[in-house]
């Protein structure tokens, strides 16, 4: 079943055209990645999924309802938890005050409450902040209250807009953790946007977005079999030459050879095995991709 279904979705800005005509789905209880230079459309997508924005035309169905009936839009609002990066807390309650808050404005009683807050408690880590002011708490404690406010309510989907922009290596690991345990222990599905392509690297499936269109769709292996070569690298023993029918590109002391698939290494390295001082293999990444799509169609 999906968890998101999008048919067709503009959306302009007087005449900016934004998001042109996508179509795409998103399984339930998977984690997907949507990614895009700025600019690309990410965001005014997000907004409108979330019931922030309303699309221009086109069709969206998100947890089992469309999108843009006052039924359907108070439906989905319930269905899902929304991180994004400006911060929504207050301030000056802590964070289990605004998280209380959170919970109330959903009607849960005390012990509703208190089980819910057991749940993302588990999966954040909040003890050594329940009790701090939101104000006085460092980037990645917020992006943990956050991200536990978002789930209070115990969403289906949960959006994450960026989560990790701006912290550390280690706290970008804990939050990172936490959401993919989520996603594999509830069947939440995850609908993130993010800078790091190690991020989506894990993800189930990726879009990446380009002047409002997706430009390419798959698993994050598919992406970078299609638009991400392998490469051999060697340096040549001192005075060695490279066997006239071996064609590379030679780039400082180092010779790159593309590989059609990591295996080709092989046979090439038996070859150039007495000519070669060291060599490397060098797999395509999810930078590659990125990269490669968004050079594409500039030149
Ligand atoms: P992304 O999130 O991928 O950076 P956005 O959805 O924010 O992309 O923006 C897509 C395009 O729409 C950009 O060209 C942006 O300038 C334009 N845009 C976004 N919001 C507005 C707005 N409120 N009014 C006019 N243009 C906008």
């Amino acid at each position: 079943m999906n968890a998101i279904e999008v048919t067709n979705l503009v959306k302009t800005y007087n005449d900016k055209v934004a998001v042109n005509d996508i179509s795409f789905t998103v399984e339930e209880g998977s984690f997907f990645a949507f990614l895009g230079a700025n600019g690309a459309g990410k965001s005014t997508t997000i907004e409108i999924l979330c019931t922030l924005r309303q699309a221009t035309t086109g069709e969206v169905m998100v947890a089992g309802q469309s999108l843009g009936t006052l039924k359907g839009n108070e439906h989905i609002r319930r269905s899902i938890g929304i991180v994004f990066q400006q911060n929504l807390l207050d301030d000056y309650l802590t964070v289990y005050e605004n998280i209380r808050h959170r919970g109330r404005f959903y009607q849960q009683s005390k012990k509703e409450f208190e089980a819910n807050y057991a749940f993302v408690n588990h999966y954040l880590k909040l003890d050594d902040i329940a009790h701090k002011r939101y104000e006085k708490l460092s980037g990645g404690q917020r992006r943990r209250a956050d991200i536990a406010r978002a789930l209070i309510h115990r969403p289906h989907i949960l959006f994450l807009d960026e989560p990790t922009t701006g912290l550390d290596p280690q706290t970008r690991r804990f939050v990172w953790n936490a959401v993919r345990t989520l996603c594999q222990e509830t069947n939440m599905t995850i609908f993130l946007t993010t800078h790091y392509m190690e991020e989506a690297a894990v993800a189930d499936k990726i879009i990446i977005m380009k002047e409002g269109t997706i430009v390419a769709e798959g698993s994050p292996e598919s992406l970078k079999a299609a638009y991400a070569a392998d490469e051999l690298i060697i340096v040549l023993k001192e005075d060695a030459e490279l066997p006239a029918e071996l064609h590379a590109t030679k780039i400082g002391e180092r010779y790159h050879f593309q590989l059609e698939d990591t295996r080709d290494a092989l046979p090439l390295l038996l070859k150039l095995r007495p000519y070669i001082a060291s060599f490397e293999v060098i797999k395509g990444s999810l930078d590659d991709v990125f990269i490669r799509l968004n050079e594409e169609r500039r030149v």
